[in-house]
């Protein structure tokens, strides 16, 4: 079985602010299966960058920037890359406004949230792919 899964989830610094979102408890999790890590925002941003959030369609950081291009472009290379792989799965990080699943902050930079997905989420979702939140694979 092939997973994707958010690098940052995998240990890779690729947040925002240089650092990683590490589970120990999916890799646990992990063990045995296949993993590739994507990460939309790493190859369209310089880390460390400014937090950037969803608004509508549009994407924006904190400095009223609109970066919807760029995160595009970022989710329409992971979807190039994973095109050829086979995936059954993908895992992706909570909240964020590219991979957030079913939960994403609401553009206002208050650490309010909201319902929607981020543009990878909503992407694969598109596209047919089985995706979940990491919170929601641990659960099960
Ligand atoms: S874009 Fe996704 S994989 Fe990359 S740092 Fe943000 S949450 Fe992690």
């Amino acid at each position: 079985m092939k997973i994707a899964v958010s690098a940052c989830l995998l240990g890779e610094n690729c947040k925002y602010n240089g650092g990683n979102n590490f589970s120990a408890a999916l890799a646990e999790r992990l063990r045995g299966y296949e993993v590739i890590p994507v990460c939309p925002e790493k190859s369209v941003f310089p880390t460390p960058r400014p937090r950037v959030e969803r608004r509508g369609d549009k994407v924006f950081n904190e400095f009223g920037e609109d970066v919807t291009a760029l995160c595009s472009q970022g989710v329409a290379q992971c979807l190039d890359s994973l095109r050829t792989q086979a995936v059954d799965l993908v895992i992706l990080q909570s909240r964020s406004p590219t991979c957030g699943v079913g939960t994403v902050y609401d553009g206002t930079f208050s650490g309010t949230l909201t319902a929607g997905n981020g543009l990878l989420a909503e992407a694969l979702i598109r596209a047919g792919y089985a995706v979940l939140d990491v919170a929601d694979f641990l659960a099960k």
